[in-house]
């Protein structure tokens, strides 16, 4: 070997050793100090109890970490949402958790937030069409649709053999990608009974394009279990509602009342529900609304709290699913939480005894 290159090899060698050694002994890095920082918290509504809880929960769990807060909701109006996240950038803040009034309209903002370095979350509901969002905390929800269907199994009796029986389907908002989980997770074990013909839709309407409701209106739901019951049900008996969500539960059990249901003669059909809302599980106790689905926020608010805490820090993020949540551009990292089939055996011990809602509440 000429002498050249051999005195180039041990130079490389050298520099080779000294990095070495100089990573071994850099300093770590300073720990982030994350004391006084703010977190923008974007809730779609407050006309759902669940979402007031969701952000209170959060406030809590953020200010007791230290961190400062800023807690808006969007009255389910898009360009508010919009305008709300961005007043909170402008304020500083370093992390924004939203829960989308509909998952596809935030691109613009969110890639101005990350502009600046922002930390961004999907709460609850998934952020699509944009590579601008970090992490996903939510719930299990095709779990949520696999419970509403296997409620209506249950109180059906289908698995003993019972049947046939007449059901009407409804979906949430179709600009809320849960919305199709919950539809798909129901239809995955409901399915085989409509093929056997056990389960009947009279009215023929399946697919969410056919049975969502836009923004999950409680309204809109009555209106379709109107037309439903007149056009299809005027000879025939409804033996089960598929609902998704406690507020359209009721507008379905408004419809249901309007033509007679709930005597001896007509008694209630099956109505599926979730986010255990006080007035749903006082319909339970009437024996309006036979189940609901809890999801307990406050466990939601701590996890997000934690994984926001833990990458601000560097730390390792706990996520416990990394293929489910495609957003279209990316498969967002999540964590989902386990939800709990509810109904009047065991509403007092999930929902009182646990203090989500409170027994003076319920009267
Ligand atoms: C949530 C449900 C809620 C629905 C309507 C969904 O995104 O996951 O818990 O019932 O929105 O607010």
């Amino acid at each position: 070997m000429k002498k050249q290159s051999m005195l180039f090899i041990t130079v490389l060698m050298l520099v080779s050793v000294l990095f070495t050694s100089a990573s071994n002994f850099a300093p770590a890095p300073a720990a982030v100090d994350t004391k006084g920082m703010l977190v923008g918290i974007s809730m779609p509504t407050k006309s759902s109890e669940r979402w007031i809880s969701d952000g209170n929960s959060m406030v809590k769990a953020f200010e007791e970490m230290g961190y400062k807060t800023d807690l808006q909701f969007a009255e389910d109006d898009i360009p508010n949402q919009v305008a709300q996240i961005e007043n909170m950038v402008t304020k500083g803040a370093k992390v924004l958790i939203i829960a989308a009034i509909d998952g596809s309209t935030l691109s613009d903002v969110l890639a101005k937030a990350k502009e600046k370095g922002v930390l961004v979350m999907a709460y609850d509901r998934l952020i699509t069409k944009t590579k601008d969002v970090d992490y996903y905390a939510t719930f299990d929800n095709f779990g949520v649709g696999v419970i509403q269907g296997s409620q209506i199994i249950d109180a059906l009796g289908l698995k003993d053999g019972k049947g046939p029986f007449n059901i009407e389907l409804f979906g949430g908002s179709p600009d809320d990608t849960n919305a199709f989980y919950f539809y798909d997770g129901a239809m995955s074990v409901l399915k085989p009974y409509i093929d056997s013909k056990k389960l009947v839709v009279v009215s023929g309407q399946m697919g969410m394009d056919k049975v969502s409701t836009l923004r999950w209106d409680g309204a809109v739901a009555q209106a379709r279990m109107d037309n439903l019951l007149s056009k299809s049900y005027t000879d025939k008996r409804v033996d089960a509602v598929l609902s998704p969500y406690d507020g359209l539960s009721r507008g379905i059990i408004s419809s249901l009342k309007g033509v007679g249901y709930g005597t001896k003669d007509q008694p209630w059909p099956v109505v599926t529900g979730q986010d255990a809302e006080v007035a749903s599980i006082k319909a339970m106790i009437a024996g309006e609304q036979a189940y609901t689905v809890f999801k307990d926020t406050r466990e939601l608010a701590k996890q997000t709290a934690k994984m926001v805490d833990a990458a601000l820090k560097g730390e390792k993020v706990e996520i416990n699913d990394t293929k489910t949540y495609n957003n279209e551009v990316k498969i967002v990292p999540s964590y989902l939480l386990t939800p709990i089939s509810i109904d009047i055996k065991n509403y007092k011990e999930k929902l009182v005894d646990s203090g989500y809602l409170k027994a003076e509440d319920l009267k």
